[in-house]
């Protein structure tokens, strides 16, 4: 370009111009990209309002890149798994369908609660981020954690004198994913701290539970079967369960060198909910039993 031509020096002054808006405006991706879509424009490989587009769409998405990057740090969604990235062939009893169905987030909207209980190893873990994932990228305020690092959260703010704070805001997450219920036994009075977290949010926000054991054990889990049927009662109005009858995908190279009693046993028996679990009065919103059939 000849710098001395007046309508280039315009021209360059015009750019400069653009760029200290785009500056301004916090665009940095339009701004990184400015100088070859012009280019485009000038060979005419692209037209001023497809150079428009791709200006801002590029902004646009580097913003959402930006908006999902924080999200999923505040909702501690550590390790990212996709529902893409899961080999339903390798869990046949999970059933597809009804896991994708899970990914259209209406069950959000309507506030139930989703179990999923198999052994280790079946993908409780990854398919509850992968629905918290998807959950963030629409925009819903998710919080994942483990049972035990949720209850010792609640016990400090105990102790601390807290507590209401606290559980109401749990309260202010969409989606609240409680992970690994079942691998250590709750601390004491742990079940109850629980208990209050769950009622405060029953009927008014959605949430996902694994558990690598059946409901009949929540008596010993929770160190209390009084909570623990007062938690289920909650749990399993509204609510989707998914039991995954599978073997680990950890060990699925290793199948062979395992002794039998433990191949055995990463089957888990299936472990029905008791009759006196089973919640009185109005039926279910949704459906009902085929509902809550695993
Ligand atoms: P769980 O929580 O049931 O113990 P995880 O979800 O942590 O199991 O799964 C263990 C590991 O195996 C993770 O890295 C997970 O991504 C992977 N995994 C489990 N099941 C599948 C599957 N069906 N397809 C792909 N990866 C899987
Ligand atoms: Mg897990």
């Amino acid at each position: 370009m000849n710098v001395y031509d007046p309508t280039q020096l315009a021209a360059t002054a015009l750019i400069d111009r653009v760029k200290r808006n785009l500056v301004n405006l916090k665009m940095p991706r339009a701004l990184e990209i400015l100088d070859v879509t012009l280019r485009g424009i000038e060979r005419g490989e692209t037209t001023a309002l497809e150079a428009i587009d791709q200006l801002l769409g590029e902004e646009i998405t580097l913003r959402e890149n930006r908006r999902i990057r924080m999200a999923l740090v505040m909702a501690r969604l550590s390790a990212i798994k996709t529902l893409a990235g899961f080999d339903f062939a390798f869990q046949p009893s999970l059933g597809r369908n009804r896991v994708m169905a899970l990914a259209e987030l209406q069950f959000i909207d309507r506030a139930e609660a989703v179990h999923f209980i198999g052994p280790p190893g079946t993908g409780k873990s990854h398919l509850s981020l992968a629905l918290g994932v998807e959950a963030v990228k629409a925009g819903k305020s998710v919080y994942f954690g483990s049972l035990a690092d949720i209850v010792a959260a609640l016990a400090k703010a105990e102790r601390d004198g807290t507590l209401r704070e606290r559980i109401r805001y749990f309260c202010r997450f969409a989606l609240l994913i409680v992970d690994e219920i079942g691998y250590l036994a709750v601390i004491p009075g742990g079940g109850n701290l629980f208990f209050q977290r769950v009622n405060a949010r029953y009927e008014k926000g959605a949430m996902i539970l694994t558990s690598n054991r059946g409901f009949a054990e929540w008596g010993e889990i929770f160190g209390d079967s009084v909570v623990a049927t007062a938690l289920l009662d909650r749990l399993l109005h509204h609510a989707v369960v998914f039991q995954i009858e599978g073997s680990s995908y950890r060990l699925r190279a290793h199948a062979d060198l395992l002794p039998e009693h433990i191949r055995a046993k990463a089957a888990l028996n299936p472990a029905p909910v008791p009759a006196t679990l089973k919640r009185r009065g109005r039926p279910p919103k949704n459906g009902g039993a085929d509902h809550l059939a695993g």
